[in-house]
């Protein structure tokens, strides 16, 4: 199979809006409303073109001694991995499905697994399969999301507190959403731990109220209940009328305490499941495997565009007979991680619902995905099935770097 050949690379910072402000996490400040797609197109000599998004790769900057995060880094990486090679070079295929990566590109789609999912993108548009297809078909017709961008708002609002949580999650049900989650952890570093608690508690009483009970609604702490087992022991208990879907990183990966944490989740009697793992950059790394072994989660979180499909396809295999569930991160894979989330999660058995910012529309063109009852359906397009707005497109190619 020797069909195009790829000729040229151009690397595009396009920004990406929220569609309001979202303030912040446990560990972190203010998000804001706006991101950058570090968007990369691939085309090929046969003419055809394939996408990915760089984001993981440019937010790795930690100053100009160092190659990460910056633009000279990206275009030698992208040079080495993808320039004059053929489409079909990159990933084994049997079958019309695609079943490991080739020996040569196994490190870098390893280590930057979006360039995996450029590969798959290509390949799809070149055999004409989408992208479902070469991940093993379709399981389902409609992938579930699950608005994330109900952060600490009441830091945003403190006129209001926690009801601004509640009153954005009404908005977002009343938009279409029936899943949302919530982030919790203020006893961490925003608030002292005592007020953190309740203030947390408040914000997950007010948002199940303001959706009904019929909705799913997780919590992520980003671990802000870090050293504070008895805290969380009591968050669990107050917030159990809440009857949480899932319960993310509510402390480190540590065997230890997640153990005394499933212990005090069923004492208490609540069914939320425990999920972790977005911070996993090597996934799965030894602490993540023992956690997976012994039983203690049931839903593990590498991100979808920084774990690549290849090494989720790897991952998947591994978790298959260990009954957890796979729950890719996407967050701040802008546009382009909810297209890329949404064909793996349209192919992926135990894949549960799609982690949704809520961007605004930019430059991709609007195609035949749409979302209805708080899923989306799929595109009918070859690869991911996304293509650019070449009108739209036009606003941020002043930025274009190209590589021949
Ligand atoms: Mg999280």
């Amino acid at each position: 199979m020797t069909k195009g050949k790829i000729a040229e690379i151009t690397i595009t910072p396009v920004p990406s809006h929220y569609h309001k402000m979202v303030g912040r996490p446990a560990f972190a400040d203010d998000i804001g409303n706006q991101r950058t797609e570090w968007l990369v197109r691939a085309r090929t000599d046969s003419g055809i073109e394939g996408l990915t998004v760089a984001n993981r790769f440019m937010q790795q900057f930690r100053g100009f001694d160092s190659s990460d995060g910056t633009i000279r880094g990206l275009i030698s990486l992208l040079t080495e991995t993808f320039i004059d090679r053929y489409v079909g070079e990159f990933l084994e295929v049997s079958d019309g499905q695609v079943v490991g990566v080739s020996p040569i590109h196994k490190e870098a789609f390893w280590s930057h697994g979006w360039m995996s999912i450029l590969a798959f993108d290509l390949l799809g548009h070149e055999l004409g399969l989408s992208c479902v297809d070469l991940l093993g078909g379709p399981v389902r017709d409609q992938v579930p999301a699950y608005d994330t961008t109900l952060f600490f708002q009441d830091f945003l609002r403190p006129d209001i507190g926690a009801r601004q949580v509640a009153l954005e999650a009404a908005k977002s049900h009343k938009d279409g959403y029936n899943a949302f989650k919530i982030k919790v952890g203020r006893p961490g570093r925003w608030m002292s731990p005592q007020a953190g608690l309740e203030r947390d508690i408040e914000v997950v009483l007010g948002v199940r109220e303001a959706v009904g009970p019929d909705c799913r609604v997780m919590v992520d702490a980003n671990f802000g209940y870090d050293g504070r087992l008895d805290l969380l022991e009591d968050f669990i208990r107050e917030t159990l009328p809440a009857n949480l879907f899932w319960m993310e990183e509510m402390v480190n990966a540590d065997v230890g305490d997640y153990r005394m944490i499933r212990h005090a989740r069923d004492r208490i009697g609540s069914n939320a499941m425990l999920v972790c793992g977005e911070v996993d950059i090597d996934p799965p790394s030894p602490v993540f495997r023992d956690l997976v072994c012994e039983g203690l989660i049931d839903g593990y979180q590498p991100d979808t565009v920084v774990a690549g499909y290849s090494r989720w396809q790897a991952l998947e295999k591994w978790l298959e007979p260990t009954g957890v569930i796979t729950q890719p991160r996407n967050f701040g894979n802008s546009n382009f991680g909810n297209r890329a989330t949404l064909i793996f999660g349209a192919s992926s058995e135990t894949f549960t619902m799609l982690e949704d910012e809520r961007y605004l529309p930019n430059v991709y063109r609007s195609d035949d995905v749409k979302f209805t009852n708080g899923a989306y359906s799929l595109p009918s397009g070859t690869g991911l099935g996304l293509e650019i707005d070449e009108d739209l497109y036009q606003k941020y190619a002043g930025y274009e770097v190209s590589i021949k």
